[in-house]
């Protein structure tokens, strides 16, 4: 049993509460024991130096698969996007260069300081990527991909029965008590037959799996969504049954109020993606619209080809600055944006009472972050700053269940240099077989 204890912290345990000044944190077994303002010793003492002691980041859409796919798919709106390089990388990627897009995916979320993800993968090899994630000491839900239709594409058109059962292999090999799960992906209405995603949705509900999908992103995909079904995107979803508290929708840029009251109805968790809606030229997502409403909202990254990064930062700055072009200065204070980026997320992952805030009993998942330097100074408010003026830069250590993940030495878990030279030889081969070099 080992003790960790983080004294001499500007503790803030959640987006709305107040700072606890000259506050600590006793960590044992990867959970906060006791959390204020109290003097103990323990086995390691991490002295903060006055630093913000926050909760970590939660990105509730990734895509770990794609990494090394960054800068290849530039310019391009979202259908011929997936069609002329992000399906054909996709399709050929084999479990080795899976592991090296995964591990060097979980480098920056974990150096950017993201503590737990929902992940979209491919079709196949989603064993590699839990592998390497787990490796990494990242935690979340790692999403299979399930394709049957693309419309001209076949290569990653997959076998449904097949895809379940190992889905039902890769979860019944997870050591007990495992940070990683896997989810069920279906990757959205226009890659997916009704019986594939009604299938999908009744295999991950009786076991217990949580269900992530894309909806509503650009416009071509509602009116084609409308022309196959007569109905748009969220009504398509709630009839076949994939919308609900377990339920994880990507983007939901283009809905109307109708849409919008299943949302609400259903519990249904919103993940909103800002670098990426603007990148491919998708729209700007009623986010102030949704939490008024009272819709659960997460937030995430989306895909390196899409963003290009993964850091939760950029996606909050975004969030805030887009909604205020859009209705006006008062929109989407930082408050709310660093609340979906953390309890936000723990809620679409069905994880709240586990992470999401800093509270006795909870996992340590947390952030050392030092608010204090150029850009922040003099004193702001935390929310205010951690939105509009701190980066990646400004994070001292990253912990996950109570372990230093990062901190100023590096990667727990292995070297950066050789997560890039991996990377970088993956992504030839990779780029070889997909005939794109
Ligand atoms: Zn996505």
């Amino acid at each position: 049993v080992r003790d960790l204890l983080i004294r001499n912290a500007r503790v803030w345990p959640s987006a709305y509460e107040d700072v606890i000044e000259d506050g600590s944190i006793l960590i044992r077994d990867g959970l906060i024991r006791k959390m204020g303002r109290f003097r103990t010793r323990a086995e390691t003492t991490l002295d903060a130096e006055g630093c913000l002691v926050m909760p970590g980041f939660i990105q509730a859409h990734v895509h770990l698969c794609q990494t090394l796919f960054r800068g290849a798919a530039e310019d391009r709106p979202l259908l011929p996007w997936l069609q002329e390089v992000i399906w054909p990388l996709e399709a050929a990627h084999d479990p080795d260069t899976l592991r090296a897009s995964a591990r060097l995916s979980c480098a920056e979320l974990i150096r950017c300081g993201t503590t737990a993800i929902a992940s979209f993968e491919t079709v196949r090899h989603t064993d590699a990527v839990l592998a390497a994630a787990s490796e990494m000491g990242m935690q979340g839900l790692i999403g299979h991909c399930l394709m049957d239709e693309t419309g001209g594409y076949d290569p990653l058109c997959v076998d449904l029965d097949e895809a379940l059962g190992l889905c039902d292999d890769w979860r019944d090999a997870l050591p007990e008590n495992s940070p990683l799960d896997l989810a069920l992906a279906p990757r959205f209405a226009l890659s997916c037959s009704e019986r594939n995603m009604r299938e999908a949705v009744a295999f991950a509900r009786d076991r217990g799996m949580r269900l992530h999908t894309h909806a509503a992103e650009q416009i071509p995909e509602v009116e084609w969504v409308m022309e196959q079904t007569g109905m748009r995107n969220i009504e398509y979803l709630d009839r076949i049954g994939l919308v609900g508290d377990d339920a994880l929708l990507a983007h939901c840029v283009h809905t109307n109020s109708a849409e919008r009251a299943i949302l609400r109805d259903s519990g249904t968790h919103v993940v909103h993606c800002p670098s990426a809606n603007m990148k491919l030229g998708s729209g700007i997502a009623p986010i102030p619209e949704y939490l008024a409403a009272g819709i659960s909202v997460a937030g995430g990254a989306d895909g390196a080809p899409c963003n290009n990064r993964l850091d939760p930062f950029v996606e909050m700055r975004h969030a805030a600055l887009i909604q205020k072009l859009r209705l006006g200065a008062g929109a989407l204070p930082a408050r709310d944006v660093v609340d979906l980026m953390t309890r936000g997320g723990a809620r679409a992952l069905g994880w709240d009472a586990r992470t999401g805030s800093l509270a006795e009993g909870k996992q340590a998942d947390l952030l050392i972050v030092d608010d204090r330097g150029f850009s922040c100074a003099p004193d702001a408010d935390p929310a205010v700053n951690l939105v509009y003026s701190c980066n990646a830069d400004s994070i001292r250590a990253v912990l996950i269940r109570g372990r230093i993940a990062w901190d100023e030495d590096g990667l727990a878990a292995a070297e950066e240099d050789e997560i890039f030279d991996q990377a970088r030889a993956a992504r030839r081969r990779l780029f070889q077989r997909a005939g794109l070099m």
